[in-house]
């Protein structure tokens, strides 16, 4: 990108550690937000340091006299200025493509519709573990961008990727991908659930040689779209027999190769709870022996990660009811997840802004598992027009009216439980306030 005009579309974190390393690198760069100067936080003060130009407040034709142009994450694909952009036939890059261009570090990819954060950061710890020089970056809050030049050969980038980022990957070629699972979300972003499923798959896209795809053999999608890739492949699986790959035999995850069978651990001894996680730590031990860890530093990884803040998280017990804070779950299939994940009654706390998919699936699992829904954000009607009847719903204008309600109506030995399936846009900044902002309200219960 030496001397090219490069346009960088959205000056959040990554976009701003995008332009900064192809600054460093010698391009002409241009960045361009629409948000208007006064929400940019400190963006311009950046901008000026790094001394890239900028426009803040709308996309104009300046933007476009470029010779490509870099996609920031956050930002949707079909916003106008990119399609012009394409119209008039400018390549289109995402930021992870860019870092990778800069990285010699081998990388390590993440991705599916829920668990990357977790099993992400599980692997970063089993590297750590094993004493290897880590950067856990991508979507999980570090860019890809800033550390793609501090990881050297020896070392090792763990990445969460997202569906946005791999759809202007170009060379982009992780030596080990690992697909977690797929079920319908941002829908809100994608024409067609198609199209997002297309996006994820494109992870594999440029791998080749002795690189390596880590899927999960209990999702039928993920197990069919295996089934057409060339480079070698390795499944897990928490639910059947594998000849090759992680799967749970006897209780015990077993890690096959040929004729050679590990038993690294218990399966219990996993110290993230749920079956869901469960999965997470089998792909999370795959890909650390893809890159020839040893099991000690598998196991000790295992055994010691308790999970990411807003996951599943316990927050207290009061009169013998406890608190958990699943604020990351905001699409379905994660509240179905989190729902199969306790034997106790559950008084569920969901809503926020709907994402487009229907919460019907839901269903059986409230009627048996749910005894009330607290509704929240503007969500609330839909998901009560397809949930109703499967437990009783009420209604909560804020989160402190949700938690006062939960509190007076949860019997002793059971569970509350902020699982949203929604995003949290329409009352809060993002998924980590309202899940702060819960916690906050449970604290204060007396
Ligand atoms: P992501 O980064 O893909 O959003 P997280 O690890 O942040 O994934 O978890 C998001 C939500 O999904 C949380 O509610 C978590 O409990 C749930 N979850 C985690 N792993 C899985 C999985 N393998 N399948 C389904 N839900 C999961």
């Amino acid at each position: 990108m030496r001397n090219k005009k490069i346009t960088v579309i959205g000056a959040a974190r990554s976009g701003i550690a995008a332009a900064r390393l192809l600054r460093a690198h010698a391009a002409h760069v241009f960045i361009s937000d629409e948000k208007p100067l006064s929400a940019m936080g400190n963006a311009a003060a950046l901008m000026d340091e790094y001394e890239i130009p900028y426009e803040f407040g709308k996309h104009t034709g300046k933007a476009l006299e470029c010779d490509a142009i870099v996609l920031s994450p956050g930002v949707p694909g079909n916003i106008p200025i990119i399609k012009l952009a394409r119209e008039k036939g400018k390549k289109i890059y995402s930021e992870i493509e860019v870092a990778y261009q800069y990285c010699k570090a081998p990388v390590v990819a993440i991705t599916g519709s829920n668990g990357k954060t977790t099993t992400t950061t599980l692997t970063g710890e089993i590297f750590k573990k094993a004493g290897v020089k880590t950067f856990v970056a991508g979507n999980i809050g570090v860019p890809f961008s800033d550390v793609a030049e501090l990881a050297d050969e020896k070392s090792v980038v763990v990445l969460e990727v997202s569906s946005f980022q791999l759809e202007h990957i170009d060379e982009f070629r992780p030596k080990v991908s690992v697909l977690l699972n797929l079920s319908p979300d941002h829908l809100d972003r994608y024409s067609s659930y198609e199209e997002y499923v297309q996006a994820k798959f494109r992870i594999v896209e440029n791998q080749r040689g002795r690189d390596v795809f880590i899927y999960n053999e209990d999702d039928a999608a993920v197990k069919d779209f295996a089934g057409t890739v060339t480079i070698k492949t390795q499944p897990f699986s928490r639910l059947q027999k594998l000849r090759s790959g992680a799967w749970v035999r006897d209780g015990n995850i077993a890690v096959v190769s040929g004729r050679k069978e590990d038993v690294l651990m218990p399966a219990s001894e996993v110290g993230i709870p749920g079956a869901h996680n469960l999965s997470n730590a089998l792909a999370s031990a795959l890909a650390a022996k893809a890159m020839d860890v040893d099991n000690t530093h598998i196991r000790e990884a295992l055994r010691s990660f308790t999970g990411v803040e807003h996951r599943l998280e316990f927050v207290r017990e009061l009169n013998g009811v406890k608190y958990f804070n699943d604020s990351k779950a905001t699409n379905v299939d994660a509240v179905w997840y989190a729902l199969q994940s306790f034997s106790e009654k559950i008084v569920l706390i969901a809503g926020g802004k709907d994402k487009g998919a229907s919460y019907a699936p839901l269903r059986p699992l409230v009627e048996k598992n749910v005894a009330e829904i607290i509704l929240i954000g503007e969500a609330a009607e839909k998901i009560e027009s397809e949930l109703g009847g499967s437990a009783a719903c009420v209604r909560a204008d804020t989160m402190q009216h949700a938690v006062e309600i939960a509190r007076a109506h949860a019997a002793p030995g059971s569970v509350v439980l902020l699982s949203p399936a929604c995003s949290s846009f329409d009352m809060f900044n993002n998924y980590e306030h309202r899940g702060r902002v819960f916690k906050e309200c449970v604290k204060g219960l007396q």
